[in-house]
This record gives C-alpha cells, sequence and structure tokens, in this order.
C-alpha cells in the first residue's frame, strides 16, 4: 500500500543526519528541534501557533478538552471516519451525535448536520477524509448561526487547499477553530513513530492547549487544570522537519499517481473513481474506489492473488462499532455509509509508486471487474 522505505532512501543523508543531531544533543524531550518544526509547520498551514503533541487522537481529544464541554454537550461527527475521531467524544464523556457522509466526497453530510443540530450542540468534527476537504464554507455558515465550534480532524488531508466563494484559500486544518493532524508514518507527512500537532488561529486558545497537552502547567509543577501528558518527541520533529520541506511535492506525486489511476480506470464499468469538488484539491492520501459490479471482497482477495493489496477504509462504520453499542445505533440509521462499507476499495498510492506497477495494476483490476 505504502513504501515507507523508499521514501526515506529519497532523504537519508538529511534525516540520518537530523537524528544523529538528536541524539548529539541528547535532549530527547522538549528540544529545540520541537520548537523549530512547530513554527515551521504553522508556517506551512499559514496559522498563528502550532501546539505538538503524541498522535492525531490526542491531538482531538486536546482539542475537544480545550472547549469546556459539559457532559451533555453534543459534538457531530460522521460515522464514516477512522474511529479515533467518535472515540475521543465517547472518552470525555460527551455525547456523539453522528451524521451519515456525501456519498460521493464520502465526507460529512452537510445537510445532514443542520437538521441534527439541537440547544445541546457544541462542536462539528469534519474529516477531511482520504485528502478533500469537507463543504467547510457551509459547515462554517451553520456553526457561525448557531454559535457551535468546528474541530477540522485534518489527519488525512494535510496540504490540501480550500477554496472559498468570494476567491479566498485556506489549508486544511486552518479554517475551523481548531485543526488537528496526525504524523503516524503513512499519513501524507508522517514520522518515524507517533506524533501529532493542532492548530489555532488565536494565541489565547493557542496557550491553554499548548497547557492541556502539558499537564495543565504554565509554570512547572503548577498544575491550573486537570491536562494531559502528550508530546512529539525531539527526535520526531526533527525527522519532521526535514520531510516538511518535500511534502507540497510528495503531494504532488501522489495526484500524479491518482491521475493515472484515473486515466487508467475512469472508463471501465463497474468502477467508480473518486469525485473531485469545486473547493478543495485533493492531497490523495488514500485513492479510494468504488466497486459497483460484483462482489467487492471477491475482487480485493483476486487482486491479493496477483500480489496487489488493498485495503478498506473503514469496514465497519462508527455506528455499527461494539464500543459504541452504548448509544443505540443499529444496522439501517446511515445508508450510505454502510453500503460504501460495502462497495468501497482503497488502492495502493504514495509517491513513489512507479507507474509500471500502476499499470500492472490497472490492467489487473480491469481484467477482474469485466469478469465479476
Ligand atoms: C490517523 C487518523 C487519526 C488518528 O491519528 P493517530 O496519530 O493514529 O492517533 C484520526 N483521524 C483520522 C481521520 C485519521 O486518519
Amino acid at each position: 500500500m505504502v513504501d515507507l522505505h523508499s521514501q526515506y532512501m529519497t532523504m537519508k543523508e538529511e534525516v540520518d543526519g537530523a537524528i544523529r543531531q538528536v541524539i548529539g544533543e541528547s535532549s530527547f524531550i522538549k528540544g529545540k528541534s520541537v520548537k523549530e518544526f512547530a513554527v515551521s509547520f504553522a508556517a506551512y498551514n499559514n496559522v498563528k501557533k502550532v501546539i505538538t503533541c503524541g498522535n492525531g487522537t490526542d491531538a482531538l481529544q486536546i482539542a475537544l478538552m480545550a472547549l469546556d464541554l459539559q457532559k451533555g454537550n453534543e459534538i457531530i461527527v460522521p460515522t464514516h471516519t477512522y474511529f479515533a475521531t467518535a472515540e475521543v467524544i465517547a472518552l470525555l464523556g460527551l455525547t456523539p451525535v453522528l451524521v451519515d457522509v456525501d456519498p460521493d466526497t464520502f465526507n460529512i453530510d452537510v445537510q445532514q448536520v443542520e437538521e441534527k443540530i439541537t440547544k445541546a450542540t457544541k462542536v462539528i468534527i469534519p474529516v477531511h477524509l482520504y485528502g478533500q476537504c469537507a463543504d467547510m464554507e457551509n459547515l462554517l455558515r451553520i456553526a457561525q448561526q448557531h454559535d457551535i465550534k468546528i474541530i477540522e480532524d485534518t489527519a488525512q488531508a494535510l496540504g490540501a487547499t480550500y477554496t472559498f466563494s468570494d476567491d479566498t484559500t485556506r489549508k486544511a486544518g486552518t479554517m475551523g477553530y481548531i485543526g488537528t493532524t496526525s504524523f503516524f508514518p503513512t499519513k501524507n507527512l508522517g514520522c518515524f513513530g507517533d506524533g501529532g500537532a493542532i492548530l489555532v488561529n488565536d494565541e489565547a486558545l493557542g496557550e491553554k492547549i499548548n497547557m492541556i497537552a502539558n499537564h495543565g502547567q504554565r509554570i512547572k509543577y503548577h498544575h491550573e487544570i486537570i491536562g494531559c501528558n502528550s508530546r512529539l518527541d525531539t527526535i520526531q520533529a526533527a525527522i519532521l522537519q526535514v520531510k516538511l520541506a518535500y511534502l507540497d511535492e510528495a503531494i504532488a506525486k501522489r495526484q500524479k499517481v491518482a491521475q493515472v489511476y484515473t486515466n487508467g480506470l475512469k472508463e471501465v464499468e463497474g468502477i467508480e473513481i473518486p469525485q473531485g469538488t469545486s473547493f478543495s484539491t485533493h492531497s490523495y492520501h488514500q485513492y479510494t474506489i468504488k466497486i459497483n459490479k460484483g462482489d467487492r471482497d471477491v475482487v480485493k482477495s483476486k487482486l491479493l492473488e496477483k500480489g496487489i493489496p488493498s485495503l478498506i477504509y473503514y469496514p465497519v462504520p462508527v455506528h455499527l462499532q461494539k464500543a459504541y453499542q452504548q448509544y443505540g445505533y443499529k444496522k439501517g440509521d446511515f445508508p450510505i455509509a454502510e453500503k460504501l462499507q460495502k462497495t468501497i476499495l482503497s488502492l495502493p498510492i504514495h509517491p513513489e509508486l512507479p507507474e509500471d506497477q500502476q499499470l500492472y495494476i490497472i490492467d489487473t483490476l480491469t481484467e477482474i471487474i469485466k469478469n465479476a
């Protein structure tokens, strides 16, 4: 699916040098690379402040903790997402309100968001799934009307650009009240372990988030609030600082890979290629097609027989997860997500994927679908 090793080989000297330097300084926690990376990453995204943390799930949790929410407050979140987005809501004792997604973009259905808003709604968490932004302009309008905050889960869409109807552009994760992201190795900007970040445009909010991620202390050993311990290691920050310089190039390569798939698959009957939007670029964290002919699982195993891996992101929507039983959702509640769960298939995509391998994937898949 991904080839982290060949990516490493393209920048080995620089990455090794950065790691060696951190080891030389032996400042493994809160070393100077952490601050340097936070500044560079804020500049890349054009936001006021970046607070780095341990992973993308912590970033979501800390973002929610920063909003002073109360038990009974409702958080709207799509059911078709990685479980972490919904998990943190439950973990903090808040009330998740799930909504279905748009069948073409896989992102949160704005109309359903509007229908689910109550007096208790405090937050909407759109997930920019697979690398493409949700309909932020409408979400921001709704949020403003009802005094609701938006936390953008940008773990998959780092570097995607959103264009508003007045032609202003913003990076994914910088439009809502808070943006969160992950540096898990396979993400568009991945480190060599776990890592995450929170993006904000409000300095005071940034200070508060910093405090929450650091045991609720501003001054060492003086704890003002209950926080948590979530840090980006210095070594990871140093690696990310090197890799950030190549992020746009990596995304451009992903887009090129996606274009090859699109050209090769768009005419194949029974395959639906990913749909674009008028408002967002696509950073192609995933290239996710829909299999509308034959059995997706059979297609998947036939691909594997020919040496081609593929993945189902995600096989079980949030509302049907066992851990979410307590909220009383049942099969049939979100038909789009349930249908997607049976038809979606993500193909191998990464910046270094050679074109000949891609053509082999396209030919093999086309043949399988023809006979499906
Ligand atoms: C990866 C991911 C996360 C969690 O990130 P971790 O760093 O693994 O905790 C959250 N949301 C989405 C949409 C993700 O893809």
